[in-house]
């Protein structure tokens, strides 16, 4: 067995996973602080991270103060620097590859943009290219990159590692676990996007909610759900694609085929052609697309005429998703993606949302919104591909 074979096998364990996933969402602990977290004893506590100490996964740190009890004092445990994280994504308007130390500190990120995208290997070839430069450029040899996270626009299923159909790339049904291990011999986490900024979110929060939602509003509309703790796939792998929710006020055609879908009134696509500003079929980068939002939306502030655009659409998205408030009690919803900058849309999909927080039976929501500067998060997949590996499974597990 390889070092990396024998690393990710001591991952694989409930203990050790249970360590990893207080490690990354707390940072550094001692072994008595991760066992009261954890509900686990010392000893087990101890012997998992013995283990994990040994191949490299986690490294001894700082030097507690204060005495766990009689015997040795207290150590922090945190990520050791023999391993790496990696992350692929792929978007309509831009791709990336990234690197990052096991606990998720980002080290490099690079970005692309294929010149087409309808042909999967391609495009699934290059991001291993442009991977491999990048793990070259810092010189970081393959074997020690431990987990390689992918994230995917569209419906995937995770386990089979397949993109079930993602319209912005104009795929369909493409094997994309199969494909990169004959192009790759990297261990492989594949996910969609949104739900990997939602695992990423949650690993990174102070306290991780059990109920969330995340919303995000770019050129298209779309959301992770996680219900309970677990990420909510439903039958099809295709939970949380509300783009395609129906809107009575629409008479357009969606990409997806149908006539009247959120998508074609409430996205920043349909906003941007609405004002002359996307023609369709052009190709553009997603920060081009982002600038020119940038200037309608600040445009606004001195027209009321797409000021009173703006907030219609943001009206038609609150609307649509208020549902989703009834139907599954979030705690929160988080809103990102370039649209949601706009204080016009913003403000109009809080006002639609805040029916649910009145009267006797007021649910406590909270409505974040998470600006992000127009790009995207082209830096989430890396962090992506440890979480997913610990707290993912972890909880099939419970
Ligand atoms: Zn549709």
């Amino acid at each position: 067995m390889s070092a990396r074979e024998r690393a990710l096998a001591a991952i694989r364990s409930p203990n050790a996973r249970a360590i990893l996933r207080e490690l990354l969402e707390k940072g550094p602990r001692s072994r008595s602080a991760i066992a009261q977290a954890t509900r686990l004893t010392e000893t087990a506590v101890s012997r998992a991270a013995q283990r994990l100490i040994v191949e490299g996964v986690l490294a001894e740190g700082k030097q507690l103060l204060e005495r766990s009890g009689p015997g040795r004092p207290s150590v922090e445990l945190e990520f050791g620097s023999s391993f790496y994280v990696a992350g692929i994504g792929i978007r309509g308007y831009t791709q990336w590859v990234e690197l990052r130390r096991l606990g998720g500190e980002p080290i490099v990120s690079e970005q692309f943009a294929c010149e087409d995208l309808t042909d999967p290997i391609a495009v699934l070839r290059r991001c291993c290219n442009e991977l491999d430069a990048l793990l070259r450029s810092r010189r970081v040899p393959r074997h020690r990159v431990l987990n390689v996270g992918v994230l995917i626009v569209g419906v995937v299923d995770p386990a089979m590692g397949t993109v079930l159909r993602a319209e912005n790339l104009g795929w369909r049904r493409v094997e994309v676990k199969q494909i990169l291990e004959e192009l790759t011999d990297f261990p492989l986490t594949i996910e969609t996007m949104l739900n990997g900024m939602n695992l990423q979110q949650r690993v990174q929060a102070s306290v991780p909610l059990a109920n969330s939602l995340l919303v995000s509003v770019a050129l298209g509309i779309g959301a992770s759900v996680i219900v309970d703790g677990r990420i909510t796939r439903g039958c099809g792998f295709a939970a949380g694609q509300l783009g395609h929710l129906r809107s009575r006020s629409s008479t357009m055609r969606c990409v997806c085929g149908r006539v009247g879908c959120l998508d074609t009134v409430a996205s920043g696509r349909a906003i941007l052609q609405a004002n002359g500003l996307l023609e369709a079929g052009a190709r553009f980068g997603m920060r081009e697309l982002a600038g020119r939002f940038r200037k309608l939306s600040s445009a606004a502030q001195s027209r009321p005429d797409l000021a009173g655009a703006l907030a219609a659409a943001g009206h038609e998205l609150g609307n649509a998703i208020g549902g989703a408030i009834a139907l599954l009690d979030p705690r929160e919803i988080v809103f990102t993606g370039f649209v949601i900058d706009d204080d016009h849309y913003f403000d109009a999909v809080c006002d639609e949302l805040s029916w649910y927080r009145t009267g006797t039976s007021a649910q406590r929501v909270d409505f974040v919104r998470r600006q992000q500067g127009g790009e995207g998060a082209p830096s989430m997949s890396a962090a992506l591909s440890l979480a997913a590996e610990v707290a993912g499974k972890a909880e099939s597990l419970d």
